[in-house]
C-alpha cells in the first residue's frame, strides 16, 4: 500500500493545470456557460476537487451545434492534404507533451502513472493513423454490366457529428472519434464524461493550435448529458452519433437516433470471457490475464470478465494468477512504484464489492485474502480472485469494471465456447491455446467482435475495434475508422 505526500500531488496538479483550458470551446472561442455554471472534477485516489470546469447547457450546446453547422461546408472543401496534416501536428505535440497529459489523466482519472502514458501512445496513434487515411479516401468507377452507363462512387464526410465520450480512456476515447471525423472533413460536437473533461479540453487546445479552423472542433463539458443529447439529436443539422459507453445509455441513445434516422456508431459494454486451455503455455495465460484483468484497474471494455479454465490446469492457474495479484502496490497513481490506483467513484467501488460478496455467498472461493489493507482515502478495491465460482453469481453476467477476476472450471472445449458465448455481449473474447486447430477453431466459434489469442490486449489503432451483439455497432480505428464518418455517393452518368 502507498500514500501519496500531499505535497508531490499538489505539485503536480500545478504544474499540469497551468494554461489548461476548462471553459467551453464554442466556434473557436473558450467562453464561459452562458448561465457561468461550473462543475468540480475530483481526484478518485484523494476524493479532493482539482479544479471546476464550465458546464454547458442545452443553450450552450447548442451553440456549439450552430459552429459545427456553420464550419461544415468549408471544412469539407478542405484539401485532404490539409486535415490530414492538422491532426499529424497534433500528433507531435501529444507526444511531445506526453508527460504532462499522462499525469492530468492519473489525476482525474486514477489509473497509476506509467498506464496512462501508456495511454498517450495509443491516443496519439489514432492521430497518426486517421493524419495518413485523410488522404486516402477513395471512389469507384466502373462499367455497369450491360454495359449501357459508367458507374462513379464517391466518399463524402456525413456532416456535423455529435461525439460522446467515457471516462475511463479520457485521451484515447476521444482521439478514436475526433480523429477520424476530422480527417473524413466532419465538424463536430464533443461532449466529454463528467467526471473526465480536463484531457478532453486539453486536446482540443493542442488541435486548435495545430490548425484546426473555428467551429470544426467544439467541446461541450456538462452535468447534463441525456438534456444535451436529446437537444442536439433531434435537431436535423445533425447527421451523426458516436457514442462510448455502457449498453443502456447506448440503447437510449438509439431509440433517438431513429426518430432523426441519425448515422450511429455505438461502441458499448463488454463482459469477455478469458478462456485457458489445458494445452496453453501457463506463464504466458497468466501474463496475459493479468493485463487482460487489472488494465486500467479492471475498468476497461475489453476488460477479462469470466475465466473459463480447463479442469486440469484450473487449480495452478488460480493460485498462479492470486499470488500476482497479491503482489500489487495499491496507491496514487502518481507515486512511483504503485500498479492499481483507485476506481472512479465511490458508486462504481461499492457496485464491485457487492458483486464479490454476492459470489461468495453463493459459493465462490476467495484465492486472494479477504483482508487487504487498502488506502485510507480514494475508492480501492484490492485485486480479488474468486474460484469455483457458481453459475448463478451477477459478475458473471454482469459487466464487473473492477479488479476482480472469477474463475470457472470446464471440461471440455464445446462447454467452454457455450459458456464463453452465453451473453448478450459480444466486444472480445480471449483464447489461450497452444494448438493451433483449436486457435482457429475457438475464434471462429466466439461470438465477438475481436479475439485476443495468447494475448491480453487487442487494442491498436490500426485495427478495427468493436462489438457485436450489444455491444455495439461500427468499427474504430484501423481502416474501417473513417468509414464510419463517410457516406457513398454514387453517379450514373450516361455513356
Ligand atoms: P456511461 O455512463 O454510459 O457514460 C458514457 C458517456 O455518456 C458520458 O459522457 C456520459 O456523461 C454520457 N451519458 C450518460 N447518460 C447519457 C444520456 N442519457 N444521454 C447521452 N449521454 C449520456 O458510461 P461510463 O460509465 O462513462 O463508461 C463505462 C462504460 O463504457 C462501460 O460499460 C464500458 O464497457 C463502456 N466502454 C466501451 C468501450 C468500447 O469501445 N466498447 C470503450 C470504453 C468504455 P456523464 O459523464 O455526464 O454521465
Amino acid at each position: 500500500m502507498s500514500q501519496t505526500a500531499p505535497a508531490s500531488v499538489a505539485a503536480a496538479i500545478e504544474a499540469v493545470l497551468v494554461d489548461l483550458p476548462t471553459q467551453l470551446l464554442v466556434g473557436g472561442a473558450w467562453r464561459d456557460a452562458t448561465d457561468g455554471a461550473t462543475f468540480g472534477v475530483v481526484d478518485p485516489a484523494t476524493e479532493r476537487e482539482l479544479t471546476r470546469v464550465s458546464d454547458a447547457s442545452v443553450a450552450d450546446a447548442e451553440a456549439a451545434l450552430d459552429a459545427a453547422a456553420a464550419a461544415q461546408h468549408a471544412w469539407a472543401a478542405r484539401a485532404p492534404r490539409e486535415r490530414g496534416e492538422i491532426l499529424r501536428r497534433a500528433y507531435e505535440e501529444v507526444v511531445a507533451r506526453g508527460e504532462e497529459l499522462a499525469t492530468l489523466m492519473t489525476l482525474e482519472m486514477g489509473k497509476p502513472l506509467h498506464e496512462a502514458r501508456a495511454e498517450v501512445e495509443y491516443g496519439a496513434e489514432f492521430l497518426r493513423w486517421f493524419a495518413e487515411e485523410a488522404v486516402r479516401i477513395e471512389g469507384r468507377w466502373s462499367v455497369a454490366p450491360n454495359g449501357a452507363t459508367r458507374l462513379l462512387t464517391m466518399r463524402q464526410p456525413v456532416g456535423p457529428c455529435l461525439l460522446i465520450t467515457p471516462w475511463n480512456f479520457p485521451l484515447a476515447m476521444g482521439t478514436r472519434k475526433i480523429g477520424p471525423a476530422i480527417a473524413a472533413g466532419c465538424t463536430m460536437v464533443v461532449k466529454p464524461a463528467q467526471q473526465t473533461p480536463l484531457t478532453t479540453l486539453a486536446l482540443a487546445a493542442i488541435l486548435m493550435r495545430a490548425g484546426l479552423p473555428d467551429g470544426v472542433l467544439n467541446v461541450v463539458p456538462s452535468t447534463s448529458a441525456g438534456a444535451i443529447s436529446g437537444a442536439l439529436m433531434a435537431d436535423p443539422r445533425l447527421r451523426k452519433v458516436s457514442f462510448t459507453g455502457s449498453t443502456p445509455v447506448g440503447r437510449t441513445l438509439l431509440h433517438q437516433a431513429a426518430d432523426g434516422v441519425l448515422r450511429s456508431s455505438m461502441e458499448l459494454g463488454g463482459n469477455a470471457p478469458f478462456l485457458v486451455f489445458e494445452d496453453a503455455d501457463l506463464d504466458r495465460a497468466v501474463d496475459g490475464a493479468m493485463v487482460a484483468k487489472l488494465r486500467n484497474m479492471g475498468e476497461s471494455c475489453t476488460a477479462a470478465n469470466r475465466f473459463y479454465v480447463a479442469d486440469a490446469v484450473a487449480d495452478e492457474f488460480a493460485r498462479r494468477l492470486g499470488a500476482a495479484m497479491a503482489q500489487l502496490r495499491l496507491g496514487h497513481g502518481l507515486d512511483a512504484g504503485v500498479d492499481v490506483g483507485p476506481l472512479i467513484d465511490g458508486r462504481q467501488r461499492d457496485a464491485v464489492v457487492e458483486l464479490v460478496e454476492d459470489a461468495c455467498v453463493k459459493g465462490a472461493r476467495r484465492v486472494t485474502p479477504a483482508d487487504r489493507e487498502l488506502p485510507e482515502r480514494g475508492h480501492f478495491v484490492a485485486p480479488t480472485v474468486l474460484a469455483d465460482v457458481p453459475p448463478d453469481a451477477a459478475l458473471l453476467r454482469e459487466e464487473i469494471f473492477g479488479p476482480v477476476a472469477p474463475i470457472v472450471r470446464f471440461s471440455d472445449e464445446q462447454e467452454a465456447i457455450d459458456a464463453a458465448n452465453a451473453t448478450e455481449f459480444g466486444l472480445v473474447g480471449f483464447v489461450f491455446t497452444d494448438d493451433l486447430r483449436r486457435a482457429i477453431r475457438v475464434s471462429e466459434a466466439l461470438e465477438t467482435g475481436m479475439v485476443g489469442l495468447n494475448r491480453g490486449v487487442v487494442s491498436n489503432a490500426a485495427a478495427p475495434f468493436g462489438g457485436v451483439k450489444q455491444s455495439g455497432l461500427g468499427r474504430e480505428g484501423g481502416p474501417d475508422g473513417i468509414d464510419e464518418y463517410l457516406v457513398t455517393k454514387y453517379v450514373a452518368i450516361d455513356a
